[in-house]
């Protein structure tokens, strides 16, 4: 029975969690990781299965949870995901569980998700050339990327959105040919603002292609008129593609943040509050669960740590230091 709510001092209520299964990933792509990968977090650091479960049904059955997403990292290199997801499903059936992936492996893994509950998947694909793909993420593996999204897409995962990274002088120039693309196959396709959360520090305010360049360069190709849907705390302003059904949505979280609709609490693989993908401090959970504590306790230490939650991310103050973890190890 719900009892508390995860409320900060600016009247906004997280109901939508995001856990990292995991900081480990099959690419690396330039924006997020370096070429050697990271040094990953001991597998004694890591939750558990049960550990993941617990903190998940204390959120949606204590703290009033509705969204669950499972992200990293790469969520699928988690070997128990499937059951997660049916026993996170289990905990609720009315919450909705869904993946950020980068598809490696979903075409063989959709199915097993789909019968596990998953109710919708978001996979990320800044390209669909092939030698671009490559350059990014630094693994010729775009053919299994677009079986992955084939294959959700059959298992009844919808709609399949599409999350895409525009970087200058590497793939700006593809915008409209990938919403061409995403268009022709069914895809939701949106774009996101490059933020500074790559482990290297190499994001620059001045080289990051901005929401009203990505407008210009679509519209070059596609009439774009805002969409009536109300945007809340969607962080995708969205918009008809030549009158539509189809769309098309930007998430302009550094030119035109969303902070003060956000409805979002992260949860790492290690077990640490996150109240904003941008804190520099951290509730360590793990630590209560492992020490004994009730799900009360846990539920309160929880509480306690979304109340300090900042009024928005300051990217644009002259003091904005980047977290300490990357966006891998957060959870993005
Ligand atoms: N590996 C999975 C994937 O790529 O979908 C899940 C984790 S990944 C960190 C989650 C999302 O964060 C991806 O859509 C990725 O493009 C995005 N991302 C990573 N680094 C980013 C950055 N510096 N700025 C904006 N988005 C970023
Ligand atoms: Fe891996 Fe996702 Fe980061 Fe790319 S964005 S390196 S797929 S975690």
């Amino acid at each position: 029975m719900q009892t508390r709510m995860l409320a900060d001092r600016y009247g906004r209520v997280a109901t939508d969690l995001r856990v990292s299964l995991t900081d480990r990933c099959n690419l690396r792509c330039t924006y997020c990781m370096p070429a050697e990968g990271l040094d990953w977090l001991p597998s004694k650091s890591t939750l558990t299965d049960d550990e993941v479960v617990r903190l998940v049904r204390i959120g949606v059955e204590l703290l009033g949870v509705r969204e669950v997403r499972f992200t990293g990292g790469e969520p699928l290199l988690r070997r128990g995901l499937t059951d997660i997801v049916r026993r996170t499903k289990a905990v609720d059936p009315a919450v909705e569980v869904s993946i950020t992936t980068n598809a490696l492996g979903l075409a063989r893994t959709a199915h097993a998700l789909a019968a596990a509950g998953l109710d919708r998947v978001n996979v990320s694909l800044d390209t669909v050339r092939r030698d671009t793909f490559t350059q990014i993420t630094r693994r010729d593996r775009l053919a299994d990327v677009l079986g992955g999204l084939a294959a959700a897409e059959e298992a009844g995962v919808a709609p399949v959105k599409v999350n895409a990274v525009l970087m200058r002088g590497v793939n700006d120039d593809q915008a409209p040919e990938l919403l061409q693309w995403a268009v022709a196959e069914g895809y939701a396709l949106r774009f996101i603002e490059q933020m500074p959360l790559d482990a290297q520090h190499g994001w620059s305010r001045a080289d990051m292609v901005t929401a009203d360049e990505i407008v210009e360069r679509l519209s070059a190709q596609f009439t774009l008129t805002p969409a009536a849907e109300p945007r809340g705390s969607a962080p995708a302003e969205l918009f008809l593609v030549d009158g539509g059904p189809a769309t098309v949505g930007i998430i302009a979280s550094v030119t035109r943040p969303f902070c003060g609709d956000c409805d979002r609490v992260r949860l790492t693989a290690d077990g640490q509050v996150r109240n904003c993908l941008f804190a520099r401090d951290e509730s360590d959970l793990r630590a209560a669960l492992r020490a004994g504590a009730t799900d009360a306790e846990i539920a309160d230490r929880w509480v306690v740590a979304m109340s300090g939650k900042l009024p928005g991310h300051g990217i644009d103050d002259p003091t904005f230091l980047q977290p300490d973890r990357p966006m891998s190890a957060i959870g993005g």
